[in-house]
């Protein structure tokens, strides 16, 4: 299939062109011809797959088709809401390349920086704006905001959005939209409270479900070791002794369980924090901020914590517990060899572990290669 085949427009394809796009991802088949049709769509799709153009596209398609501005104001007619401000500047990003050839003017609107720009720029009117939750309420509060014209909300990265406390303010927002438009939703899991999330915003919509693309998998260096519980910590220490493991993130079934490996790895000299949902929102972001500037080199998380990460350029993952759940084996790996680059994940397999290992081996279809080191008493030959 081409994009030519989606029905896109002809300002579109020429910055598709532009880009280097050849064909359209699985997701973006599957999601592109729903949306122009004006259904809600609920997405199954984790980062990676191309999902960010799968809702892009037809919103810069549908968008640039209506006359834009009445009474020449530019109303806001999208809203996309992401967890973080890394996700929503590379939806700006990504906007801007695929309407470059239109009328459409898009701006992000997130936290952590100077908000004087943003009301400067939101005067100028936004067709689509990209935002994180908290700011985005501070601007509708002051009234630099106005909802009013929204025809089609995303909302990126659902799960992150619960697990980071961000669905009050979400909801708080929605109430500002009209109630009838397009609602485009995106998660990656499927908990409960996203199904009822789905259910309470969505109306008859179409889903798309999407499994992480085997070729991220192949990218990465899988190995395992199989040892005892008890040898694991010191396995990793041993590991870590290698100076080229500049950052590592290393996963435990357990919140207990990072805490002791953080414990496990000081005790050795080597700067390592945990993050988990023990752990305030502050707390959380401190250690992330520390790890991504290389002042932490190895950071401890849970399944659960671990999905508000993102980290560019991140060499290694450890398994310290191998998950029961193979797709969470994916997901995790999945947080290394990014962007083309080329990752290692290394797993640690305990004789219990042994079931997991084997549905992992089944779901990746491969069988992952086993390091049997003779000069290592911890290994289990
Ligand atoms: P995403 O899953 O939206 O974060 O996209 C992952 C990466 O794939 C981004 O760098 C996109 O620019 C790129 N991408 C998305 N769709 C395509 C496509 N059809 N062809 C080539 N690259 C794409």
């Amino acid at each position: 299939m081409t994009f030519n085949d989606l029905k896109l427009s002809p300002a579109i394809l020429k910055a598709l062109d532009k880009e280097n796009y050849t064909s359209p991802t699985p997701i973006q088949e599957q999601a592109i011809p729903v949306v122009l049709t004006g259904k809600d769509l609920f997405g199954c799709a984790q980062t990676g797959t191309g999902k960010t153009a799968a809702f892009s596209l037809p919103i810069v398609q549908l968008l640039s088709e209506q006359q834009g501005k009445p009474q020449g104001v530019r109303r806001t007619r999208s809203l996309i809401l992401t967890p973080t401000r890394e996700l929503a500047l590379q939806i700006l990003e990504n906007i801007q390349a695929y309407s470059q050839f239109t009328d459409l003017r898009s701006v992000a609107i997130v936290g952590g920086v100077s908000q004087k720009a943003q009301e400067r720029s939101l005067e100028r009117g936004a067709d689509v704006i990209i935002a994180t939750p908290g700011r985005l309420i501070d601007l509708i509060n002051q009234k630099f905001v106005n909802l009013q014209h929204v025809q089609i909300l995303v909302l990126d990265e659902a799960d992150r959005m619960l697990d980071m406390g961000f669905i009050h303010d979400v909801k708080r927002i929605i109430t500002k939209m009209p109630s009838k438009k397009q609602t485009l939703f995106f998660s990656a899991t499927m908990p409960p409270e996203i199904s009822k999330l789905v259910k309470a915003l969505l109306v008859n919509p179409v889903k798309v479900e999407i499994t992480p693309a085997s070729s991220t998998v192949d990218r990465i260096a899988q190995s395992v070791y199989h040892v005892e519980k008890s040898d694991k910590q010191g396995l990793l220490n041993h590991l870590l002794e290698d100076p080229s493991i500049v950052s590592a993130l290393v996963f435990t079934r357990t919140k207990h369980g990072a805490d002791r490996v953080v414990r496990g790895l000081n005790k050795v000299n080597i700067t390592a924090q945990a993050i988990h949902g023990n752990k305030s929102q502050n707390s959380r972001q401190n250690a992330l901020s520390s790890f991504k500037s290389g002042a932490t080199r190895v950071l401890v998380a849970t399944d659960i914590a671990a999905r508000g990460i993102d980290v560019d350029e991140l060499s290694h993952v450890i398994n310290f517990n191998l998950p029961n759940i193979p797709e969470t084996y994916v997901h995790r790996i999945g947080r290394t060899g990014r962007a083309g680059l080329s990752g290692i994940a290394i797993s640690f397999c305990e004789s219990e572990e042994l079931p997991y290992l084997k549905d992992i081996q089944k779901m990746i279809k491969k069988t992952i290669p086993v390091v049997t080191d003779q000069s290592d008493p911890m290994l289990i030959s």
